[in-house]
C-alpha cells in the first residue's frame, strides 16, 4: 500500500499514513463545525477528531477530506458527510463492548468511528471492491471489525442478536429481517425513503415491538439487494 510514515497516528502492521499537523488542524476545525451543527456527544466528537478521514478517500485531497461533505468513492458510492456519520453515531449511543451491525461499509469511515467508540462491529457491503479495500485499511489502522461481502437486507443471523443496527444507505422501508436481529431493548438507526430519507430510530421494546422516532432528512445512496462482484 502506498502510504508513508506517520508519527501522529498509531497504525498497526507495516501500513503507515501521513497524518501531519495540517490534517490534524483541519480535523479540529471539522470537529468544531459539526459541534456547532448540534453534535454534542463527546466520544463521537473525539472519534471524528482522531480518525484520519483522508485515508478513506481515493486521492486523499485533504481539502475535501475535512470539508463537511459527502465525497465519491469507488463503485459509484459515497463516503458519508462527517455530520451525518456523527449524527447517526450519536443516535446509536454506543457503550463499549456492544455488538453493532452496520449495513453499507462503503469506505469504512463510519465503521472506524464505531470501532473507536468501542463497539464490536459487524459490517456488510454489497460491493466486493469496497469490502476488500475497507477491510485492509481498517486492519492496517488496528481496528478489528468483521467486514462481510454480502446483502445487507439479510443481516448476519449467525452473529445475531445485536445491541445496535446502523444502516448507512437509503432504505425503502424498515427491513423486518434486520429488526429481528436486534436484542430486546436494542436500537436501529436507519434513513428511510427514496430520493430523500428521514432518519429514524427504531427501538425494540420489551414486547418486541417497534417504537419509531423520526429525525431530520438526509440524502444517501440507495440500499439495493444482491452482491456486486
Ligand atoms: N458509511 C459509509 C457509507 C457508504 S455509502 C461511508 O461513510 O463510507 C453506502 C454503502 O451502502 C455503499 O457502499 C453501498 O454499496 C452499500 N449498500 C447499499 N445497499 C446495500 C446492501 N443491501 N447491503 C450492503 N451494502 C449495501
Amino acid at each position: 500500500m502506498n502510504f508513508q510514515f506517520s508519527e501522529s497516528f498509531n497504525f498497526a502492521t507495516d501500513m503507515t499514513i501521513i497524518d501531519n499537523f495540517k490534517h490534524q488542524g483541519l480535523r479540529r476545525k471539522l470537529v468544531d463545525e459539526i459541534a456547532a451543527k448540534g453534535i454534542n456527544d463527546k466520544a463521537v466528537l473525539a472519534a471524528i477528531g482522531k480518525i484520519p478521514r483522508h485515508a478513506f478517500m481515493d486521492n486523499a485531497f485533504i481539502e475535501f477530506a475535512y470539508a463537511d461533505k459527502a465525497f465519491p468513492i469507488d463503485a459509484g458510492q459515497t463516503i458519508s458527510q462527517p455530520y451525518t456519520v456523527a449524527f447517526q453515531s450519536q443516535l446509536l449511543g454506543i457503550s463499549k463492548g456492544e455488538k453493532v451491525l452496520e449495513i453499507g461499509t462503503g469506505s469504512g469511515y463510519q465503521t472506524a468511528v464505531l470501532c473507536e467508540l468501542g463497539a464490536k462491529v459487524f459490517s456488510i457491503e454489497r460491493h466486493k471492491v469496497l469490502a476488500d479495500k475497507a477491510r485492509t485499511l481498517l486492519q492496517g489502522m488496528g481496528y478489528m471489525p468483521k467486514i462481510h461481502f454480502g446483502d445487507g437486507f439479510k443481516g448476519l443471523p449467525v452473529f445475531a442478536p445485536f445491541d445496535k443496527v446502523i444502516i448507512t444507505c437509503g432504505a425503502p422501508e424498515i427491513p423486518v429481517s434486520l429488526f429481528e436481529q436486534l436484542k430486546p431493548g436494542g436500537l436501529m438507526v436507519i434513513p428511510v425513503g427514496e430520493n430523500v430519507q428521514v432518519m429514524k430510530t427504531v427501538l425494540k421494546n420489551a414486547n418486541n415491538e417497534m417504537e419509531i422516532t423520526d429525525f431530520n432528512t438526509f440524502r444517501f445512496v440507495p440500499m439495493l439487494g444482491d452482491k456486486v462482484r
